[in-house]
């Protein structure tokens, strides 16, 4: 018998992060966050000096990379790289790009695959990504894709840099959200797409809990 997993798939800025997080904590399940997992492995391959295209480079690092995700204070995520607390520097644009990159490498994400599926332990899992429910836990008692039109996701990337302070420009996000979406959506393998069996929430028009809300819902269902 395995533990539950719920999957959620989606592509970035469509909130999965949040609704994930939420989730665990309501059913008191573990996280598992895959796109930090790339974007860890990218920047690992910035600091050991190997190139975004060597396959066979990254797919030896990812195999053997020296890193530990656990719930911080403020209920995000601790990321620690080969010692070092890497929570912040993951989530830059950069680290996004270079992690699309990485992360269209079929032997990098065979690589990954047991590391993944090493988070489903009892009493169940919330895993976000884009691959979940089609390739990581297909089995998943229940799937979920969230989407969101380009234009909104970029409006809310927005908000949430000028939130910390930071500058954006709101053409710069879209064009660089729809440039991930593209190269995410059409690799070869494990392309983010819904699976079969997944519920999908357009959340376009729909706040943070009115998602949770649905997904819980369904969720319940299944379970
Ligand atoms: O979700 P996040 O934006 O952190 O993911 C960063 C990148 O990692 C994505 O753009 C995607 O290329 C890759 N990724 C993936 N499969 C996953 C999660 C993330 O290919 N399950």
């Amino acid at each position: 018998h395995q533990a539950p997993v719920i999957t959620i798939d989606g592509p970035s800025g469509v909130g999965k992060g949040t609704v994930c997080h939420l989730l665990a904590e309501k059913l008191g399940w573990h996280l598992l966050d895959s796109g930090a997992i790339y974007r860890v492995l990218a920047l690992a391959a910035l600091h050991h000096n190997i190139e975004l295209d060597n396959e066979e480079g990254l797919a030896l690092m990812a195999a053997h990379l020296d890193v530990s995700f656990s719930p911080d204070d403020e209920g995000g995520i601790k990321v620690v790289l080969e010692g070092e607390v890497v929570s912040r520097e993951i989530r830059s644009q950069e680290c996004a790009n270079a992690a699309s990159k990485v992360a269209a490498f079929p032997r990098v994400r065979e690589a990954l695959l047991r590391r993944q599926r090493a988070f489903r332990v009892e009493p169940g899992l919330i895993a976000d990504g884009r691959d979940m429910g089609t390739v990581v836990f297909p089995d998943a008692e229940a799937k979920i894709f969230m989407t969101a039109s380009a234009e909104e996701r970029a409006r809310r990337r927005y908000l949430q840099l000028k939130e910390k302070g930071l500058d954006a420009s709101i053409d710069r996000l879209l064009a660089e959200i729809r440039e991930r979406d593209e190269r995410d959506a059409n690799r070869k393998v494990a392309p983010m797409k819904p699976a079969e069996d997944a519920l999908l929430i357009d959340t376009t028009e729909l706040s943070i809990d009115q998602v949770v809300d649905k997904a819980l819902r369904f969720v319940v269902e299944k379970l």
